[in-house]
């Protein structure tokens, strides 16, 4: 008798989301957290840090598109842009398709993740196999690279794990002042920003300390059926670029590539919030 094996993730004491799994790929601890890649039946190769989906083949591009897009085509002319975390490689993927980007640098704690995401997740990893002249990869903690960067780059994506572990600090003040400047006159800093759905708490704080760093602070939501209640979110920190009031559809609608899920008119509809999701960050 084959016996079905089901990856299970709780997302509360009392629900979570299950799936079929066929095989286990990669199973091993690094200095940091356990990583497994496991083969799922409807998401394709799925990674899992300390047991929670990070990313899934079948629905990455909503994540990847999200995180990066927005920024990039609120932002006049980004040059030089940081992705803190995203060893997965997908956010990098994204920005390289951005032809004015010159330079992309990842900082990556755990140098694991780069180097299983490189061998079994290629369609996302494809750009930081360090074939890319415009990717610098670090290994190194955000929180440590980003002191050693003032007024540097034009974007920062913080593409962390949830606030436990190594990625607690990149939820604080502190972390925020730093990326403040470390970024330029007209920076942007993009961090994922948990579901609305199940962590009021967590965003209440965050933004309240993104709120107390920068002056354009917005909440920006994605469907991502393999996160927490599939609806996520996204926090759009800036100096001085509003993501409508400075957005520029034209140059957007004008892409020279395909995107799955971000669109010219997604942009501003994404910055639509549900009631309660405001009412979660409201001051
Ligand atoms: N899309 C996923 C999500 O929203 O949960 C994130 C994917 S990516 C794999 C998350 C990465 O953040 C992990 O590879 C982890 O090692 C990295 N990370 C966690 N804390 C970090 C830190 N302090 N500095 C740099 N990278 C960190």
């Amino acid at each position: 008798m084959i016996m079905d094996l089901w990856y299970t993730e709780k997302h509360s004491d009392n629900a979570g989301i299950t799936m079929k799994t066929t095989q286990t790929l990669f199973s091993g601890k690094s200095k940091y957290q356990q990583l497994d890649i496991v083969e799922t039946l409807e998401f394709g190769r799925m990674m899992l840090l300390d047991g929670l989906v990070m990313v899934t083949e079948r629905d990455e591009f909503i994540y990847h598109d999200m995180i990066v897009h927005p920024a990039l085509f609120t932002h006049p002319n980004p040059k030089k842009v940081l992705v803190i975390g995203g060893g997965d490689g997908g956010t990098i993927r994204e920005i390289m398709k951005h032809e004015r980007v010159e330079h992309a640098v990842l900082c990556e704690i755990d140098s694991l993740v780069i180097e299983k995401s490189i061998d079994l997740l290629p369609s996302m990893a494809c750009e930081i196999d360090g074939n890319n002249p415009r990717v610098t990869l670090h290994v190194d903690d955000g929180l440590a690279y980003i002191r050693e960067h003032q007024n540097e780059f034009d974007i920062i994506l913080v593409d962390s794990t949830d606030p436990i572990g190594p990625a607690v600090g990149l939820f604080e003040e502190n972390f925020y002042q730093l990326v403040f400047s470390a970024l330029k006159d007209d920076g942007i800093m993009i961090a994922q920003s948990e579901s609305p759905f199940y962590h009021a708490e967590i965003q209440k704080s965050m933004y309240r300390n993104l709120r107390a760093v920068f002056p354009i602070v917005e909440m920006y939501q994605a469907f991502i059926p393999t996160y927490p209640s599939g609806f996520w979110s996204f926090a759009f920190a800036s100096k001085t670029y509003h993501p409508i009031r400075d957005f520029d559809q034209n140059r957007a609608a004008s892409r020279k590539f395909h995107t799955r899920y971000y669109n010219e008119d997604l942009h501003r509809g994404a910055f639509m919030l549900p009631t309660f999701a405001r009412e979660n960050i409201a001051e």
